[in-house]
């Protein structure tokens, strides 16, 4: 076996396995990354980027359909699949160009091979094939993958969000299965590009960890936008027949079976945790994700892991600050402390939706209802909101601010077109612990979306301007 040592060894090329590298090489270390596919991981490749593409294709589509509401003459005479498909690969292409030559200016080794912890001369390591890569540290950053359920088989016409992205047509009827955030983001593209579609949600609203104001106000849109939602319904099975496929799930006791082209699984994704060889060095995992400390440290000296195998929201933006945050802390920086719920979360769809802090039921939970103030501003108001959503079945929305009485703001909520550009600003106001009546003054341009954000700001502060 060659030995290879480096002061950082990294499992894993995604969003946090890069960001650590990258940060680390900055702070003068010498780095390897070990990747078995490309660097860029599931976020660039099958994951963030390509959807966001997708997403846009749908957009473009939905702004032709809605043109008559602006007065453009314009009809949609179809969507070609294949083109759509081969624009999202060439963003994804020009994107990895970039993150390879970004790796390479900064002199990360890039090892191309599947790896698995060991410990070599006392070091953690990782060994590919024939070669040990020894670091003084490891960070593991090997992500999560699609999982399914029983009676429900991945394969043909049964698809998890990469093979949805690998379509070249648009399915006629589609069953989605789960309302969480792959779900929701795929209805929406695929309705907006002609496609009967039906989410069934186990629980009782779609992307259920949001704020209730922000899921019911989603549910109504869709509904609007003509996506059938089956909630409260519990998925029993999926079967592949003929040239089509059908899924029965049960509510109440009563099973109902509906027919489509094509049903996408998105029921979550699973830590990528096993066949690693972690138990062997000693780092523990519960429910498969790897158990660290508030320092990302795992229960094995000098390894850490970042991303989607640490127990939290599965955001690409956490992966980043996780690596940064584990190479920071290596090099004696002291970064500033995690916090999973200042992390922003948006859902792409159409309307989209926006959030970060805490939810206002969490917010009552933690202080009791007597010390939560909250503001709901709507965007039916807001002129630059009807501007942009003229013509669409999802307009409105709102800006909601969730805060402590005579204290910080807690939580921001947006539902709206767009909203997910303006959730910076919620970021800023939750992450600084700031005040309703220190962000009050503060001018919003106008005409913007994010002026309900700045009304709720003034209401709280007890100055509103447009709102009663
Ligand atoms: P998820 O956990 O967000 O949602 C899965 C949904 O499936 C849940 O609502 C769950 O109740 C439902 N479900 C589970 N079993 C079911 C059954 N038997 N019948 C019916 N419904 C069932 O997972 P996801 O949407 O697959 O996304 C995976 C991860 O990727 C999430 O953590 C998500 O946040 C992340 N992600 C984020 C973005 C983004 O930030 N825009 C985009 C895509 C994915």
């Amino acid at each position: 076996m060659k030995a290879h040592s480096f002061d950082l060894v990294v499992l894993g090329g995604g969003s946090g396995g890069y960001a650590a590298a990258l940060r680390a090489a900055e702070l003068g270390r010498s780095v390897a990354i070990i990747e078995q596919d490309r660097l860029g991981g599931t976020c660039l490749h099958r994951g963030c980027v390509p959807t966001k593409a997708l997403l846009h294709t749908a957009e473009v589509a939905e702004g032709v359909r809605r043109a008559a509401a602006v007065g453009v003459q314009a009809s949609l005479d179809g969507v070609d699949g294949a083109a759509a498909r081969a624009w999202r690969q060439k963003v994804v292409d020009g994107k990895h160009r970039g993150l390879q030559s970004l790796v390479r200016s900064r002199d990360i080794a890039v090892i191309d091979g599947r790896g698995s912890v060991v410990r070599h001369d006392g070091r953690p390591a990782v060994a590919v094939g024939d070669d040990v890569y020894v670091g003084d540290d490891v960070v593991l950053a090997t992500g999560a993958a699609s999982r399914s359920i029983p009676g429900v088989t991945l394969g043909g016409r049964i698809v998890d969000s990469e093979g949805a992205l690998a379509l070249d047509e648009v399915p006629r009827r589609v069953v989605v299965l789960g309302g969480g955030v792959i779900g929701v983001e795929f209805a929406s593209a695929w309705r907006s590009l002609g496609a009967e579609v039906t989410i069934v949600e186990a629980l009782d609203h779609l992307i259920a960890n949001e704020d209730p104001s922000s899921r019911t106000a989603l549910e109504k849109a869709y509904r609007r936008r003509g996506i059938t939602l089956e909630l409260g319904a519990r998925v029993t099975n999926a079967d592949v027949h003929g040239d089509g496929v059908s899924l029965t799930f049960e509510r109440n006791e009563e099973a109902t079976t509906i027919e489509a082209d094509l049903i996408l699984v998105a029921v979550g994704r699973a830590p990528t945790t096993s066949g690693l060889g972690l138990e062997d060095v000693g780092v523990e995992t519960e429910r498969g994700f790897v158990v660290v400390d508030d320092a990302l440290r795992t229960t094995a000296e000098h390894v850490w892991a970042v991303g989607d195998i640490v127990m939290g929201p599965q955001l690409a933006h956490r992966g980043f600050r996780h690596g940064m945050f584990v190479a920071e802390t290596i090099a004696d920086e002291a970064p500033s402390p995690l916090d999973d719920s200042l992390f922003p979360r948006v859902t792409y769809s159409t309307p989209e939706v926006a959030s970060v802090g805490i939810t206002e039921p969490q917010a009552i939970a933690a202080h009791g209802a007597d010390r939560v103030v909250t503001r709901e501003v709507s965007l039916a108001g807001n002129a630059k909101s009807e501007i942009v959503s003229a013509g669409s079945d999802a307009r409105g929305g709102f800006a909601k601010v969730v805060a402590l009485a005579d204290g910080p703001v807690l939580g921001v909520h947006l539902v709206g077109e767009r909203v997910g550009e303006l959730i910076t600003e919620g970021q800023l106001a939750v992450a600084w612990e700031a005040r309703a009546d220190d962000l009050a003054p503060l001018i919003h341009a106008h005409p913007t979306q994010s002026e309900a954000l700045g009304e709720a700001f003034l209401s709280l502060a007890g100055s509103p301007l447009h709102t009663p």
